[in-house]
């Protein structure tokens, strides 16, 4: 494994953050860490990072115990929410900041900077002052003066949530571009959850300092281990079956019918959303949510008789 966090706790007073955190990361993965807020997500970047020291456990990058490591001396990138890029610099002069102490000749650091900047198509903008950038050119500045020192790991703490929604969802494109480009390891932070799943190579989901389940987005998506991830996301309907056994299916699976299904029910609303239609319908037991993507089936009105048919169901034990 190319990255490996093993057993990290930290604690801050008598509250612990992280308990007991391990994760393995292969080279040239992205791997997203999702979770509420609070759940201990920062931190596990800060001790990765060497900004913050851990109370017990180790990580390793490429092999190296980063457990002494300095954080100048981690060959670790992290890009943060806020940029943290210096105003009174020039575009070019932020992105070949590290350059320097990396021993580079001023001509070198330059060339190699308007490399990056075109990488990004920002070459035209190298002489302004960060200030006269928009938000996702400044974005796309703090990324390539991060990816430019050639890390081993690129950390992003939530880097989009400064941009609008268009934009995120554009950046968020780049930036897998951008990895798949460098073949560079990336864990990234976010507490959005169409944003992990549309990002990650892998998901994380923590919750209260602990790992609730490691996977892929589909994984994550279809075999939720529990509760927590399956609420965490999507959206899913949770049908108990009274054995103890909790059986969930995501509104997109499920048909309606008139005549047959696995459950019997009566539509209660209908909400038009565009591209797609929600049903809400009652059963004996519960209340279902149905997705319905194909708008040009006939509508089923409010107060009908359906039968509900899944197409794809999951269960865990709780
Ligand atoms: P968010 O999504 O809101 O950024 P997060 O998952 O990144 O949350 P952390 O920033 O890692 O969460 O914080 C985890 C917990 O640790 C929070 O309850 C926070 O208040 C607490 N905490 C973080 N840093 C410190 C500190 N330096 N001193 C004391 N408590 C801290």
């Amino acid at each position: 494994m190319y990255l490996k966090l093993s057993e990290l706790s930290k604690s801050f007073g008598d509250k612990k953050v992280l308990d007991n955190l391990t994760l393995d990361i292969k080279k040239g993965e992205l791997l997203c860490l999702l979770g509420p807020s609070g759940c201990g997500k920062t931190t596990a970047l800060k001790l990765i990072g060497g900004f913050l020291k851990e109370d017990c456990g180790n990580i390793k990058i490429d092999g190296e115990d980063m457990t002494s490591l300095e954080p100048e001396h981690r060959p670790v990138s992290t890009v943060f929410q806020s940029y943290a890029l210096f105003p009174h610099m020039t575009v070019l002069e932020n992105v070949i900041y590290g350059l320097k102490f990396k021993g580079y000749k001023k001509r070198e650091a330059i060339k190699e900077g308007e490399k990056y900047l075109d990488i990004v198509d920002l070459l035209e903008h190298k002489n302004k002052k960060i200030g006269q950038l928009s938000g996702g050119q400044q974005q796309r500045v703090a990324l390539i003066r991060s990816l430019i020192v050639k890390p081993k790991v690129l950390l992003l703490d939530e880097p989009l949530s400064n941009l609008d929604a268009k934009l995120r969802v554009k950046m968020r494109e780049e930036i897998k571009a951008l990895q798949k480009q460098f073949n560079i390891t990336m864990i990234f932070v976010t507490h959005d959850q169409e944003e992990a799943l549309s990002i990650s190579d892998k998901i994380a989901v923590m919750n209260g300092g602990k790992l609730e389940q490691i996977g892929t987005p589909e994984e994550i998506y279809n075999r939720p281990v529990n509760s927590f991830v399956l609420d965490f996301i999507g959206n899913s309907n949770i049908i108990k079956d009274g054995n103890g056994k909790s059986i969930f299916v995501r509104p997109e699976h499920i048909k309606i019918n008139k005549s047959s299904g696995n459950l019997k029910g009566k539509i209660i609303s209908r909400i038009f959303m565009g591209s797609y239609l929600t049903y809400i319908v009652q059963t004996e037991q519960e209340i279902i949510n149905v997705k319905e993507t194909n708008v040009q089936n006939e509508f089923y009105e409010v107060n009908e008789e359906i039968y509900l048919e899944f197409s794809k169901c999951g269960s865990f034990e709780e």
